[in-house]
């Protein structure tokens, strides 16, 4: 504090260029005003700036006074008055966030300026830690008061006192997070310098990301926020089982699942693919409620629907699903094979490549010949899903088509049904307009109209010109067909016995 008044208007520089020297002899009341001012200044500048800059441990003198014609000293001290200021602000912010609460939450870590730099909280913050340095005496902690010093003539010992700071800093490290290692110091008196305390503090932030990172990644990996703890234990017995070796990323997560990738086990009596998709029926219920018409009047359903609590139903969306892909694959439509069946999680074989999903069709930017043969083994697997396994998709489109080893792959038919449901012709014909409206805009020629299609695959021979009339027949052999299936229940429900076995058992 002492050098700062031996800097006079002639020798200050000023901040913002070269003062010119005073020309003009003056008076001694001049003088004493002068100083006055002076003294005014000297008050005003050692409240603008920290305490730091004007001390003897400041870096920032040269000479015998402040360099405040250095741009550089002059950007650190506004950006340590401005760092001041946001500790201050911080401060405010923790106090109001704290309130009265008995467990509070200490912003100190977002601090910018160094504890041990801020002559305004250093005293307070270290109240609990100096007893550190001698364990086996747990005398009064040494604090430095407010004044900012402890002692008398020579023997004063400043709050910047090497040995003082060191002994904070390594108490200070207790602050680090606590994966950080910082070992107890316990019968060491070690005593930290800045520069060491903060390397520390920089790698002990940046290990804090990096491990918030890794956890993260291993959290989404077993797929411990996507799901329910319910949900959770069974994948956990599935793994447990050995059916699967691991369950790794979330694949999808759409509207009605969340599908992961997972690595195929070994089971007794079947091989297990080498990767597995795990598609997890969503529980909530407001995704299904829109779909009770798929299921509620699907009469392989009928009889069990009512009596079902809606836990159930979702349990035989995940049951209808693997029904319709065993019906598929034994019709060889490239489809996922199904590994196994628990509650609401169906495991099936994995299309796609090293945990890399296969594209969907929407997705692939197939060139035009592919897009052509694309479309062909659309149109044949329509046919033979329609034919062979007496069902329509009922949400098929370019997003539950899979591209993969030069070939249409068919996901997600859980809400398949057979062309005999009561709407079943109505989904048929969205899937047609659909399917044709995408390859039209892919540019395959060859693509006929959503009508033309609808009577390929479904064999009928609808005349209708426009969606509207075509829509009408439809709805009208829909009506006549219900009344059809309702005289003939019995006989189609043993169809339908035979070729799915007995119905699934499950347990709460
Ligand atoms: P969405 O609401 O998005 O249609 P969904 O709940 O109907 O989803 P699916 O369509 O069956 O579920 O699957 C969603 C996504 O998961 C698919 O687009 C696909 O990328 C991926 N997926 C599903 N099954 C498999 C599988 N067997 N192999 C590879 N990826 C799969
Ligand atoms: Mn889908």
């Amino acid at each position: 504090m002492d050098q700062v008044g031996f800097i006079t208007a002639e020798t200050r520089p000023s901040p913002w260029g070269v003062a010119t020297k005073p020309v003009n002899q003056c008076s001694l009341a001049d003088v004493m005003s002068e100083q006055l001012a002076r003294e005014l200044q000297l008050e005003e500048e050692s409240h603008a700036f920290p305490q730091e800059l004007l001390s003897d441990e400041g870096p920032f003198l040269t000479g015998e006074g402040i360099e405040t014609s250095s741009d550089e000293v002059l950007a650190q001290m506004l950006q340590m008055q401005f760092d001041r200021e946001h500790d201050a602000q911080l401060r405010r912010e923790e106090k109001k966030f704290n309130g009265d609460s008995k467990v509070s939450i200490s912003f100190e870590n977002y601090r910018k300026i160094h504890p041990c730099e801020d002559s305004d909280s250093s005293g307070e913050e270290v109240d609990w830690q100096d007893t550190r340095h001698d364990p086996y005496k747990a005398d009064k902690p040494t604090t430095t008061p407010k004044k900012g010093f402890v002692g008398k003539g020579k023997d004063i010992t400043t709050k910047h006192d090497e040995v003082v700071c060191g002994r904070k800093n390594t108490a200070r490290m207790e602050n680090f997070t606590p994966e950080f290692q910082v070992g107890d110091g316990i019968g060491m008196d070690l005593k930290l310098p800045n520069r060491v305390f903060n390397a520390l503090k920089q790698h002990s932030i940046s290990e804090q990301r990096r491990s918030a990172r890794l956890h993260d990644k291993k959290e989404v990996s077993t797929a411990e926020k996507v799901v329910d703890p319910k949900t959770r234990l069974l994948l956990y017995k599935i793994v447990n089982s050995g059916a699967l070796e691991n369950i790794n990323g979330c694949v999808s997560t759409g509207k009605e699942s969340v599908v992961f990738h997972a690595d195929g086990g070994s089971m007794e009596d079947q091989d297990v693919p080498p990767e597995c998709a795990l598609k997890v029926f969503k529980t909530t219920l407001n995704e299904f409620k829109n779909r009770d018409k798929y299921i509620k009047d699907d009469y392989r359903f009928k009889d069990r629907f009512s009596k079902l609590n809606p836990r159930k139903i979702i349990r035989m969306w995940a049951e209808k699903e693997m029904h319709n892909l065993k019906r598929m694959q034994k019709a060889g439509i490239p489809c996922p094979e199904v590994v196994m069946l628990k509650k609401h999680v169906l495991v099936m074989s994995f299309i796609g490549k090293d945990q890399m999903p296969a594209p969907t069709l929407k997705e692939a930017k197939l060139g035009l010949e592919e897009s052509k043969q694309a479309y062909y083994q659309v149109l044949s697997m329509m046919k033979q899903l329609y034919d062979e396994c007496s069902l329509v998709h009922a949400d098929l489109s370019e997003y539950n088509m899979l591209w993969h080893d030069g070939k249409v792959w068919l996901i997600d038919v859980s809400q398949s049904v057979e062309p005999t449901h009561p709407h079943g012709l109505e989904f048929l014909y969205r899937d047609c307009r659909n399917v044709s409206q995408f390859f039209q805009k892919s540019g395959v020629a060859e693509t006929p109209n959503e009508r033309e299609l609808f009577n390929i695959v479904s064999g009928l021979n609808i005349t209708s010109d426009n969606q509207v009339d075509f829509m009408a027949e439809i709805e009208a052999l829909e009506k006549m067909n219900e009344d059809h299936v309702q005289n003939h229940s019995k006989k189609i429900s043993t169809f339908q016995k035979d070729d799915e076995g007995p119905p699934l058992i499950y347990d709460e």
